[in-house]
């Protein structure tokens, strides 16, 4: 047990649907294995999403954002729901999680692919492939292709309507995604797979000469390269090849969709938008489920998950992280399951409520 007390300020956004049911669970258990291990948590919960806007108007309203800013950490829930589907696309609860990664500066986004192997089987590939599967994807999230300019339609010189877009990388730009890849290599298994297509486009080999570049300041870690047509391909053929992979915008919006596939279901996958200084946002990958909202059924690992990450990644006390993941496992061991991760006829395990979960989880941290 760590000696050193430190209170580590939270930005706590329950937001909408499940978020609140399943942020109670993950603050709790927070607070309980922060408490095993001499570290403390301060709450602050402010509005964002549906929520936000049923009280003020906005999706993000500027006291959210300035907790955010003097917190060490944000951790949300979900954002959104079927009440504000009406809305015109500027004024959705959605805008509110894009403004605070805007606010942030979150440039980097953080997704773990991880296949436990309690539920190795309601993964679509066979068991021995992605069994232990641990991948974490670093998707760079505020350039290239969706962001870069000139963009838009025209007409070539043969009369033709054109669309185009552009894949644009400044150095500084790859230079501090690699370094958060790199660093969160170094806190894993030490090896990092750079995906780019560097044999066609010019932004690629950039990006692969810069990232070799930052390579040269963590000898530790061991950096290889590959085409995002075959990382796609790797992905499902060998998943198990990989340990973090940082790649840009586009490639990694594919990837980390096709990773997250890897589970079989969104119901333990967190992830996290980060800008390496200040303060992150750690959310599970799932959305808001509003069809199961307030109904005790919502699965909290994810968000646990979540808060594990956040205590990794952002705020340094990795036992604490350990002894949240140990717990999940734990209840995954034990045969607990929420609706979205059960499956019939599969011996020692049964179908319970959040707040069973949640129970046992609590039990074992
Ligand atoms: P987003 O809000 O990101 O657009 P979505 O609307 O595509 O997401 P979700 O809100 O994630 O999807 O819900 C998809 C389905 O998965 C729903 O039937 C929902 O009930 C279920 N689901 C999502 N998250 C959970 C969870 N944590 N526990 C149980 N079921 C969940
Ligand atoms: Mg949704």
């Amino acid at each position: 047990m760590s000696t050193v007390c430190k209170v580590h300020k939270i930005c706590v956004l329950p937001g909408d649907g499940i978020g609140p049911e399943i942020m109670k669970v993950a603050t709790q258990a927070l607070t309980v294995a922060g408490s095993k291990e001499g570290e403390q948590f301060e709450y602050k919960e402010c509005l964002i999403g549906g929520a936000a806007i049923d009280a003020t108007g906005k999706p993000l309203p500027d006291e959210t954002l300035a907790v955010a800013k003097e917190s060490n950490a944000v951790l949300l829930a979900a954002i959104g729901g079927y009440k504000w589907d009406t809305l015109p696309s500027a004024q959705r609860p959605e805008r509110g999680l894009l403004a605070i990664r805007a606010g942030l500066n979150a440039f980097a986004n953080l997704r773990p692919a991880i296949v436990p192997r309690q539920l190795a089987d309601a993964s679509p590939l066979k068991r021995e492939l992605v069994e232990g599967v641990d991948i974490l994807i670093v998707r760079e999230l505020v350039g290239g292709i969706y962001f870069g300019q000139p963009r838009g339609f025209g007409v070539n010189e043969k009369g033709d309507r054109i669309g185009y877009s552009t894949d644009v990388y400044s150095e500084p730009e790859i230079e501090r995604i690699s370094r958060v890849a790199f660093e969160a290599a170094r806190k894993r298994g030490k090896r990092l797979c750079s995906v780019d297509k560097s044999n066609v486009l010019e932004v690629s080999q950039l990006w692969k000469e810069v990232v070799i570049r930052v390579g040269k300041d963590y000898p530790d870690v061991e950096l290889t390269h590959m085409y995002i047509d075959n990382a796609a391909m790797q992905l499902i053929r060998n998943p198990k090849y990989f340990d973090v992979v940082v790649t840009s915008n586009l490639f990694g919006d594919i990837l980390s969709d096709e990773a997250s596939m890897l589970a079989g279901s969104l119901g333990l996958l967190p992830s996290a938008s980060i800008s390496g200084s200040g303060p992150g946002i750690y959310e599970p990958v799932h959305g808001s489920a509003p069809d199961i909202a307030g109904k005790d059924l919502a699965n909290p690992l994810a968000m646990v998950l979540s808060a594990a990450m956040m205590c990794r990644y952002d705020l340094a006390i990795p036992n604490v992280a350990d002894r949240l993941e140990s717990a999940v496992n734990a209840v995954l061991d034990a045969g607990l399951r929420t609706g979205d991760i059960y499956k019939e006829g599969v011996a020692g395990t049964r179908l319970v409520k959040c707040s069973e979960m949640s129970a046992e989880l609590m039990k074992h941290i």
